[in-house]
């Protein structure tokens, strides 16, 4: 057990505060179509004949038509998007996926896979009125291999769920989000999700192991490999991770699962520059080594909006910068030991000017409830533009107070936190409303910025609805085209999530 330099009491719990933010504006959002300008393709309208068919294969209960049913799967979880689908299918097997996407294909009717609806780039909701599909009834466990600690599941199992059942059997999931208690596993490996240990795990195109696709015309891909090692030709499983539904449906997954660490650990401390955040960074990589999973930093307002608007406890007092160190390890004594000597000495150094650090499960959650929790809590009032860019470290913070000086009084709040081990910065704006003047001071301001510094415009949350025609910005035009042309080959209806990702070509 470590020494609590400063004993913390606090009590959130963290399903309460996500549902406080998501309620937090009962308004529906504008329509994503008239809201962005966009015209729609010409695709089928969905007509009585079509939902006989899917009641046909799925039976009444899994086709919802009604609008106050299907309202909810129309807007995304920010509240910023809304489509207008009039119809959701529910499969619960590979088969019926098939039969639904060959179905859609032979009628030229457009589909928009869906998750958890946690997508913060309105990926996962229609702009029209695509077919929504939900994998949320594909939640089976298929297989666990301890030994391996490859896990089998299907698309639609909630991280959560599947991270609780694999501690069991001493194994954790391999990515972690602040969105892991409705997130599915398939909208993870679909968005190629990041998050909080990314740093200690690696991102998903190592953990997925294999996986099971439908591709546009019903065709099933069956890549769903357990082996750490298979070279037999193209690895084609990473064309499904992070392609956002725009290829294929996801409907099974093999993941490698590490095992559950013996000892973990967890400070926060408060911090007087980005610049020292930098020095620590360092210090911690070479004095906690691979013990290390994350390294996080958050800004004085981006804690600060969290605290005042979902009455959250700050464990520590106010400072310019928050850093949370998390350890991973498997020997309590040892890391402890190595822990506290980074302490001593950085607290020593000035470096940390405050801190706390526990291992105490109740503790630990509360201080990760706090940093989770900066995602949604600027939603609570106004309109929140949140960007999800990756820059070089040194140049990490530099954007926001660039932003903070040329949103002046427009902006209620600038703020930046995220996971500063693999350059990855959120920046958050809260306004009053949203404005096409606020868009216009943003937009494509930020990009610029980002590619400026040789950064990428979507670090983990993708492209989605929200980024298409700012793709240019990370990605050359040769790698568009090519993008474009596997697209062609494998949905050449374009009826997989139309609109997203890849932008209109001139
Ligand atoms: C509070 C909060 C914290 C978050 N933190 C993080 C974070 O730390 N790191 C991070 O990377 N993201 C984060 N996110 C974003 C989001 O949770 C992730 O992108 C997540 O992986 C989306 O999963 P989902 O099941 O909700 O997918 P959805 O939102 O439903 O869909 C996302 C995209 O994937 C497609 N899709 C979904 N399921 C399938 C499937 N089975 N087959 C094919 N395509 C599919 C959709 O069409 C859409 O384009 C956060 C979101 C919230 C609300």
């Amino acid at each position: 057990m470590l020494n609590t330099i400063r004993q913390i009491v606090l009590c959130a719990n963290k399903r309460h505060v996500l549902e406080q933010i998501r309620c937090a504006s009962q308004a529906l959002p504008q329509l994503s179509a008239e809201k962005y300008n966009v015209k729609r393709k010409a695709f089928a309208t969905v007509q009585s004949t079509d939902v006989d068919y899917f009641k046909s294969i799925l039976g009444n209960e899994r086709v919802l038509t009604d609008d106050n049913d299907v309202t909810p799967f129309n807007i995304d979880w920010i509240k910023n998007c809304r489509g207008q689908s009039k119809v959701v299918l529910k499969p619960k097997t590979t088969k019926e996926v098939s039969q639904i996407l060959s179905y859609c294909n032979q009628r030229k009717l457009a589909v928009c896979p869906q998750g958890g609806n946690t997508g913060l780039v309105g990926g996962s909701v229609p702009v029209f009125d695509e077919i929504v599909v939900n994998l949320m009834l594909m939640n089976s466990i298929v297989t666990l291999d301890e030994i391996s600690g490859a896990l089998i599941c299907e698309a639609g199992c909630i991280l959560e769920t599947l991270d609780n059942h694999v501690r069991e059997r001493n194994l954790i999931m391999p990515l972690d989000l602040g969105a892991k208690g409705t997130c599915q596993v398939g909208g993870n490996v679909s968005t190629n999700a990041g998050g909080l240990r990314l740093l200690r795990y690696g991102n998903l195109h190592g953990s997925i192991l294999g996986l099971e696709a439908v591709k546009a015309d019903g065709t099933i891909i069956d890549c769903l490999k357990t082996l750490k090692k298979d070279n037999t030709g193209y690895h084609l499983k990473h064309l499904f991770i992070g392609s956002e539904g725009t290829l294929g449906m996801v409907t099974k997954v093999a993941i490698h699962c590490p095992v559950l660490p013996k000892a973990v650990t967890v400070g926060f401390f408060g911090v007087k520059s980005f610049d020292n955040i930098l020095k620590l960074y360092k210090s911690a990589k070479s004095s906690l080594g691979e013990i290390l999973s994350a390294f996080e930093m958050a800004d004085h307002d981006a804690i600060s909006i969290t605290v005042k608007n979902l009455n959250l406890p700050n464990p520590i007092s106010e400072y310019p910068f928050y850093v949370l160190v998390e350890t991973h390890g498997s020997d309590e004594g040892h890391d402890g030991e190595k822990l506290t000597r980074f302490l001593s000495k950085e607290m020593e150094s000035g470096l940390i000017l405050d801190g706390t650090v526990t291992s105490e499960p109740g503790k630990m959650q509360t201080i990760w409830n706090l940093r989770e929790s900066i995602a949604g809590a600027g939603l609570v009032q106004g309109y929140v533009f949140k960007y999800d860019v990756s820059i070089p470290q040194k140049h990490y913070y530099d954007l926001v107070p660039k932003l903070k000086e040329r949103m002046g009084d427009k902006a209620t709040v600038v703020c930046g936190y995220g996971h500063v081990g693999d350059g990855n910065i959120h920046i958050n704006v809260s306004v009053p409303e949203y404005t096409r003047e606020v868009v216009s001071l943003l937009e494509p301001y930020v990009f610029e910025q980002v590619a400026a510094l040789q950064g990428s415009i979507s670090a983990e949350h993708g492209v989605g609805f929200r980024k298409p025609h700012y793709i240019h910005y990370s990605k050359d035009e040769s790698a568009l085209r090519l993008m474009r042309d596997l697209k062609t080959l494998m949905d050449p209806n374009g009826i997989l999530n139309p609109y997203k990702v890849l932008p209109e070509v001139d």
